[in-house]
């Protein structure tokens, strides 16, 4: 199937398809494209439209950079500090960038500036802690369920605000056969894993053969239900999204993939017609984006961000507050930015074109969603809410609902339980009575030891009608057992 050609900022600029748009399309049509600089007006299409060709004509040097951009003193201290994160640009992805303004979204995401290399309060090297949650390198098993799983440190182009700094762009970081067979070991012997997400780095950077020894090899894992892939080759380097990769892809399905766009001029015709090829191939996209101050902080550019997505099917999955990462400091937004974009776009657009804005938690605890609040009030009966124009209503809630109706369908052995992880979830279910703060009891003794009072440990133990120390959320009025989740009661 063709895209439709409107879906893209150039539609102005371009010609038009040779074909009534009231017809269906023939099987082939001048599809638009994004016009390319001077500077590679003379490369036949065919090398331009290779992604071997752009991988290897990549802009790294101030030389080669200040060809085709009008770079900014700041920038020429960027490009010459000797520290800096890696720097690369395919050919096609600099084309996208406006010479002669300092400003430009895109340039702004890949062009350093001599400010990346100050230090800032609270940044750090490793701000989510990812290698202190990998149990063999480069698999981060933070969650119950699902893993992270970084298969190369090489990417197509280089953010400068990527959160993986410490390793990325580095080839003497990169992972190895050896680093998969562990990685895919762990996952063997680890059944609560039904979700693994593919990272990096840029997996679709990996020789394509590495990359489907990668996805066979997590296929033949009977327990992995579903492959994820987070890339942003389809934004720096479209070309590479071709019939015989989604072809590949398509074997290990079900496989899902976020891509990653911060401003919709990144939306180029390139970049749809790749994103066609995926959904073709049936893979569900999704969108991840970085807030990033002075490219990406307005409620406006968000609108057309994400208007602009869905019209190319794809789902905005996340909006990323910035995280605390060495060479992101003047990236970095207020978190009541992004409260501000969520109000912005929650009720004045389409439910599919909202994403979640999380917040990374620094130190290693997973995303927390933020959002505006809409719960105003509550009291026995009837909570209070808000809506994106402030009207303000109340729900009456049931007085006589009954939520161990469910309990005799509960599907007590689908519900995959990692004990230890159950959270504020496992408060609610009654599995435990309190989350404590490391070190709590001990601080709590002061020191004392044990004598007639505290000696006795059963006085804390909560009463319950059925007798076994526990019955689900506390409450058992009509006498269900509500230990229906399969979670293992504990006493405290
Ligand atoms: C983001 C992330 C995931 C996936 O999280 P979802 O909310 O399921 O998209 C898994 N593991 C780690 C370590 C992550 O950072
Ligand atoms: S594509 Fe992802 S991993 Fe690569 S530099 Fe950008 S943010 Fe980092």
């Amino acid at each position: 199937m063709l895209l439709n050609p409107a879906v893209t900022d150039e539609e102005q600029d371009v010609e038009e398809p040779p074909s009534t748009p009231e017809e269906e399309p023939p099987s082939r049509v001048v599809l638009p494209h994004t016009p390319r600089p001077a500077f590679w007006a003379d490369i036949p299409d065919e090398k331009w439209n290779d992604w071997h060709w752009q991988l290897a004509h990549r802009l790294n040097t101030l030389d080669e950079l200040s060809q085709i951009i009008n770079l900014t003193p700041e920038e020429i201290t960027g490009l010459t500090a000797e520290s800096k994160f890696r720097v690369e640009i395919t050919p096609y992805f600099a084309s996208l960038i406006d010479p002669d303004d300092p400003h430009c979204p895109v340039r702004r995401q890949v062009i350093p500036l001599g400010r990346e290399l100050q230090a800032f309060e609270g940044m750090m090297e490793d701000s989510l802690a990812e290698d202190r949650h990998s149990p063999v390198p480069g698999l981060v098993h933070r969650y119950p369920d699902r893993v992270l799983m970084l298969v190369t440190t090489q990417c197509a182009s280089y953010c400068r605000y990527c959160t993986r700094s410490r390793i990325v762009g580095d080839p003497h970081q990169t992972f190895s056969k050896v680093d998969f067979e562990a990685q895919l070991d762990y996952l063997r012997r680890t059944p609560q894993v039904r979700d693994v997400l593919l990272s990096g780095g840029d997996p679709l950077t990996l020789n394509p053969k590495t990359l489907e020894y990668i996805l066979a090899g997590l296929r033949a894992i009977e327990h992995i239900e579903i492959i994820r892939i987070g890339t942003r080759v389809p934004v720096f380097l479209p070309q590479r999204i071709t019939d015989e990769f989604c072809d590949m892809i398509r074997r290990y399905h079900p496989v899902w993939m976020n891509i990653h766009v911060n401003h919709p001029k990144e939306i180029t015709p390139e970049l749809s017609r790749a994103l066609d090829k995926l959904l073709s191939a049936g893979i569900p996209l999704g969108n991840q984006s970085v807030l990033l101050a002075g490219i990406n902080d307005s409620v406006d550019i968000q609108h057309e961000l994400v208007h602009k997505l869905v019209r190319n099917r794809v789902r905005p999955y996340y909006l990323y507050q910035c995280d605390l990462v060495k060479g992101a400091g003047h990236f970095r937004t207020t978190v009541s930015k992004g409260v501000e974009i969520i109000e912005g776009l929650r009720g004045h657009t389409s439910g599919y074109a909202v994403p979640t804005y999380v917040v990374d938690a620094p130190g290693g605890g997973g995303k927390i969603p933020v959002m505006p609040q809409y719960l105003i009030s509550q009291a026995p009966g009837r909570v209070v809410l808000r809506n994106y124009e402030g009207y303000i209503t109340t729900y009456e809630e049931p007085t006589d609902y009954d939520p161990h109706l469910i309990d005799h369908l509960d599907r007590q052995a689908t519900h995959r339980n990692e004990s230890g992880q159950q959270g504020v979830s496992g408060l609610l279910a009654g599995d435990a009575q309190a989350i404590k703060p490391e070190g709590f009891d001990t601080l709590h003794q002061r020191g004392g030891g044990q004598h007639r009072l505290n000696g006795n440990t059963a006085k804390w133990q909560p009463f319950h009608q059925n007798g076994n120390g526990h019955n689900g959320n506390g409450h058992n009025s009509n006498g269900h057992s509500s230990n229906g989740n399969g979670h293992k009661p504990e006493s405290t």
